[in-house]
């Protein structure tokens, strides 16, 4: 930062103490300049609804300490990956204070900061980070699994398919939105969601549950795609229950016509349900699965400055990590990876206790930052993720341990 900058903004503050009219007056000394930062009016304050920016008390689930396997090296079998959609360091800890100090993700085995920078070394968006972590190339924002002169990215779903094993995708957002779309194709626009849908149906993914049913069904060229999915062998459900009933190890749940509702309106069964099933529908497989779980909306709260929202949707996330996690340390077989594509909203909490599980948070843009986010890991192979690194090492670290036990 120059040394300058205290001075211009005092000058852009509007407190007078420097008149305009005489711009070659000396510097103010360090202590007024100090002094009068201290008196400037909070922006944030008049700008963001107060209720947007606090939470709680909710009603805190318990986290029970889990037993890591401790039996004999067993070959890699399962990978999770969890992805929380603008997921950063503040979001996680307004999650702790609002479950009053203790989350799932503390119980992971190894930590690591990833960072998040596109391929032009801007602040990425879902597209880029997706397929960084999905491929291992950086790209330019909005680009799905591909980069600027056109070329396609083979996704990490194609070499889970290739080891012979099943692939998932789970999700609280619209099935073709940027996240899981870079894991299963690959086009040149994230805005194209029915272009990207259609694109589906070619995908490698055996099992996939989330939103967009319209893209797939009220199209512009007409095409009833999920007819389309039924005629390659895949049961197709539209509704909760429909999707409970589910038993073929090819199957696809779009359960609204656009994303699911937010939290707290969408319950805990939501993501319950799609990763219920798809531990159930993949886990068949003898030689494991892919499975990408994504808290899609942590995102949509950063973008909207809302504290409430943004602590509910933590929340959630931390419980489908709790079920990883448990999972992985049932069988000794399975990789969890939990971490973000980016950081929304510049997010901080400024104030709270883990006693009474309330919090109060501030927000820097409606935008994504360029903050790096936490990476933690858990189970077979989760010692390869120590360590700060560029996003593209989550697809490098993954696949060195898949190959490891190929
Ligand atoms: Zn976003």
């Amino acid at each position: 930062m120059p040394s300058s900058f205290p001075f211009s903004v005092l000058l852009l503050s509007g407190l007078g103490l420097l008149s305009c009219a005489r711009p070659q007056a000396s510097a103010p000394t360090r202590s007024v300049v100090i002094e009068a930062v201290k008196q400037q009016p909070d922006a944030v304050a008049t700008e963001v609804p107060l209720e947007k920016r606090e939470y709680g008390p909710g009603n805190p689930y318990a986290v029970p300490t889990l037993t890591p396997y401790a039996g004999p090296r067993k070959p890699l079998k399962n990978i999770i990956l969890l992805i929380g959609d603008g997921m950063g360091p503040a979001q996680v800890t307004g999650g702790l204070i609002a479950n009053r100090g203790q989350l799932y993700l503390q119980q992971a085995q190894a930590t690591g900061l990833s960072i998040t920078a596109n391929q032009y070394g801007k602040i990425t968006d879902s597209a880029a980070s997706a397929t960084a972590m999905a491929t291992g190339h950086k790209t330019y924002n909005g680009a799905i699994s591909m980069d600027s002169l056109g070329h396609s990215f083979r996704s990490i779903m194609w070499d889970a398919r290739e080891q012979g094993k099943s692939t998932g995708l789970v999700v609280a957002c619209e099935l073709p939105d940027a996240t899981p779309a870079c894991f299963a194709v690959n086009h040149t626009n994230r805005q194209d969601l029915e272009g990207i849908a259609r694109k589906y149906l070619d995908a490698p993914i055996d099992f996939m549950y989330g939103g967009g049913l319209k893209f797939f069904t009220q199209r512009q060229d007409q095409a009833d795609l999920l007819a389309q999915w039924r005629a390659k062998g895949y049961q197709v459900a539209t509704t909760p229950q429909q999707a409970r009933n589910l038993t073929s190890p090819k199957a696809v749940a779009l359960l609204a016509d656009n994303g699911p509702a937010r939290m707290p309106t969408r319950t805990a069964a939501y993501m319950e349900l799609g990763f219920d099933k798809a531990l159930e529908l993949l886990g068949k497989n003898e030689k494991g699965f892919f499975l990408m779980v994504e808290g899609s909306q942590i995102d949509d709260a950063g973008h909207f400055n809302d504290t409430s929202y943004n602590v509910q949707e933590v929340l959630d996330f931390d419980q489908q990590v709790g079920k990883a996690f448990r999972f992985a340390a049932q069988n000794g077989e399975t990789l969890v990876v939990v971490t973000a594509d980016h950081e929304t909203g510049g997010y901080s909490v400024v104030g709270g206790s883990s006693q009474t599980g309330k919090l109060a948070g501030r927000f820097t843009t409606t935008h994504h930052s360029a903050v790096v986010v936490p990476v933690f890991a858990y189970g077979n192979g989760s010692e390869l993720f120590t360590g700060m690194y560029q996003n593209t090492e989550i697809y490098q670290r993954i696949k060195q341990a898949m190959d490891k036990h190929n």
